[in-house]
């Protein structure tokens, strides 16, 4: 029943041969050395002074990890590089959406890095203030986050996408009176402005707020700043040359805090420490990404979300590697533009999600066929469950059937991955993410906490901390107990629950089904939606589906799906008849579709996610509620005439 294959695909002898990690006792050293073994992770750092110990659990569930250990990131990130003859080595390298390119070397990022940190600091920033940035994907993100790590103060980074309300819930939230932001920035081809968005929110803030703009359209902007705003290029002139020495911050210091997406009601401000998470950062880019120093690696995650903070920034930069930052969109210019940047800068590893996946797949084969793919070694997805289907595609189109691809499941509250194979040792099946990580204890449960048999759906929880771990909420420590700590604990067994339900096989493989709470109760029957998606999708001319309960008037609650086709095929009500007798097929009757609605595009967060809740209210015909957290707002009314029409 679970959408994994029975497929099995071995890491290629070339890879193994290479792979940072391809000793397979890797899983017992952990487990016998226990908590001991993280220090393998601490060691990928340099710390300013030694820890006393690796693991505190005297006030679980709030956990600290090498506590008494002192270290900066931004010296982890950068200085350090430099000491070891790295400097001329490229840190950075930008793919700017008109085409621009731009290359940091290590040396580079150490002088725009300090010469902000020496702003911020003349600015008023002290250690453990809270700075909010609010950039796109251009360098001076990943240079600004780094300034605040410099100076021991945290960042909270807020997606660019967000509309200036978000904006200012999130700056309130975290008590933030500094703002790094940018005038403008292009979208498909147009300017858009991004200060006008930033001073709507700072305007319903009580608070006077520092913020430092960044020219990224080029135009002239003294006119346009306030007393408290500053030009970040004047910042940095005015500056030059001058450099600040990294803060040693304890271990447990915060090192930022992050938003959680959003797909489930409120955001959280989830705190991530300095040590725990940068060694954790670390160790699984070396491990599961396989990074060395010498790679071009592409993350192609908005650096707004979790996966661009772990995998763009702290984990890629703390190894010395090349990390490639792409400011566009993947179908602009045109359908090929990712391949392009692919082949024009021998990117080794590439980590994307299921959704680039299946857009991908949507346009067609010929895309990524027309560009030199062969200087990739590994792939990687995140964000979702990838389907079988997409799985392949990626491992045939992308990686030419000799790239390992890592399925990584964690979540911005893990920090870093938490399930999935690693990349020298274990075999593949497609749609499975794979066993827990070294020393990482997921498991999957029953409601009561015992562990379930093989094939049976349960609940995603893990058993023991570790150190990428977050801290807690922002001003929540109770939210931070009771819902990620108590459903599953007992007594003093601290067992962590992450909301997503998954099952798993007797190789100890992971599924992963998604969150728990998308489940459709029909008659009686507890219907995971990824199970039923996971059918629909298996049908061919389907690219993605998603789907919710509605109410009907006699089933009670009856199964909406909501489809889009790929290129090769127009929807019709032959593919209607194949998608509900997939269903069928594959789950029983009783879970038959009660609607298909073609549409051509499924409402997605900023992040890619289907936005099933939205869709929900649709089925029901029920106010949409906030969706200032979407991304093709556009495609709500076209759905909701399709689902008229039926
Ligand atoms: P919010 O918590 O605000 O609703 P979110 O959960 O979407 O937002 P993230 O932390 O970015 O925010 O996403 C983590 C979730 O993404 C996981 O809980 C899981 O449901 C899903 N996920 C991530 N990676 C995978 C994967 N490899 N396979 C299956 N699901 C995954
Ligand atoms: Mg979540």
């Amino acid at each position: 029943m679970a959408p994994s294959s029975d497929e099995r695909y071995e890491p290629p002898e070339s890879f193994v041969e290479q792979a940072n990690v391809s000793d397979p006792g890797i899983y017992d050293e952990f487990e016998e050395n226990w908590p001991d073994c993280w220090e393998r992770t601490a060691d990928l750092l340099d710390w300013d002074e030694q820890y006393d110990q690796v693991l505190d659990e005297s006030d679980a569930p709030f956990y600290e990890w090498f506590p008494g250990g002192r270290l900066n990131a931004s010296y982890n990130c950068i200085d350090r590089h430099i000491e070891a003859g790295q400097k001329s080595h490229a840190a950075l390298k930008w793919e700017g959406k008109r085409r621009e390119t731009r290359t940091y070397t290590y040396q580079d990022l150490y002088g725009e890095v300090n010469e902000l940190a020496a702003a911020l600091r003349d600015l008023g920033v002290e250690e453990d203030d809270v700075v909010t940035i609010y950039l796109p994907m251009i360098p001076e993100l990943p240079i600004a986050m780094l300034a605040c790590a410099r100076i021991g103060a945290p960042h909270s980074v807020v997606f660019a996408g967000f509309s200036a309300d978000a904006l200012a819930t999130r700056m309130k939230s975290a008590d933030s009176e500094y703002l790094v932001t940018c005038d403008g920035y292009y979208r498909r081809g147009n300017a858009f402005n991004q200060k006008s968005k930033a001073d709507n929110a700072l305007m319903g803030l009580d608070r006077q707020v520092t913020t430092v703009v960044v020219d990224r359209l080029g135009r002239d902007l003294d006119h346009s700043l306030d007393d408290d705003q500053y030009d970040y290029e004047e910042l940095l002139l005015t500056h030059a040359g001058t450099t600040v020495s990294p803060v040693a911050r304890d271990a447990e210091d915060m090192l930022f805090l992050m938003y959680t997406s959003g797909t489930t009601g409120q955001p959280k401000g989830v705190i991530h420490s300095t040590g725990g998470y940068l060694a954790y950062a670390a160790w699984t880019s070396r491990a599961v990404l396989d990074l060395k120093p010498e790679d071009t690696y592409w993350c192609s995650a908005d650096i707004g979300w979790i996966t661009g903070h772990s995998y763009t920034v702290y984990g890629p930069l703390a190894l010395g590697t090349t990390t490639l930052l792409y400011e566009g969109t993947p179908d602009y210019p045109d359908r090929s533009r990712l391949w392009e940047i692919v082949e024009r800068n021998a990117v080794d590893v590439f980590y994307t999600a299921p959704t680039a996946i299946r857009a991908f797949m949507k346009w067609g084969q010929e895309y990524p066929a027309d560009y030199d793919l062969s200087s990739l070694r590994l792939l990687g997805t995140v964000g979702e469950p990838i389907n079988p289907r997409a799985w392949k595609w990626y491992y045939k189109h992308i990686g030419g059937e000799d790239c390992p691809i890592v399925d990584t499941w964690w979540q911005t509250e893990t920090g870093g991955m938490m399930v999935s194979t690693l990349p020298g040792i274990g075999t593949m099946k497609p749609g499975s993410a794979g066993p827990p990580l070294p020393g990482i204890g997921a498991r999957v449960v029953s409601e009561d906490g015992a562990p379930i048999d093989p094939g049976e759906r349960g609940y995603l929880v893990a058993d023991r901390p570790w150190p990428g771990m977050f801290r807690t909420l922002y001003g929540n420590d109770g939210r931070y107990r009771e819902e990620y700590w108590e459903p599953f604990s007992e007594g003093d067994d601290w067992v962590y629950f992450s909301g997503d339900g998954a099952t798993i096989d007797y190789e100890g493989y992971i599924t992963v089904l998604g969150r728990v709470d998308d489940v459709i109760n029909v008659s009686g029957h507890r219907l995971g939606t990824m199970e039923i998606e996971s059918a629909i999708v298996g049908v061919p001319g389907v690219a993605e589906a998603a789907v919710v309960g509605g109410q009907h008037e006699t089933n009670g609650t009856a199964i909406y799906a909501y489809v889009s086709t790929d290129h090769s095929r127009d929807p019709d009500e032959t593919l209607r008849e194949r998608i509900v007798e997939s269903v069928e097929d594959a789950i029983g009757p009783f879970a038959r579709p009660e609607a298909v609605v073609f549409t051509p595009e499924l409402p997605k967060t900023r992040s890619g996610k289907i936005m099933r809740r939205l869709l929900e209210n649709i089925a029901n015909r029920e106010p949409l509620g906030d969706t200032s957290t979407l991304r093709n707002p556009e495609v709500v009314g076209e759905i909701e005439a399709a689902g008229r029409d039926d």
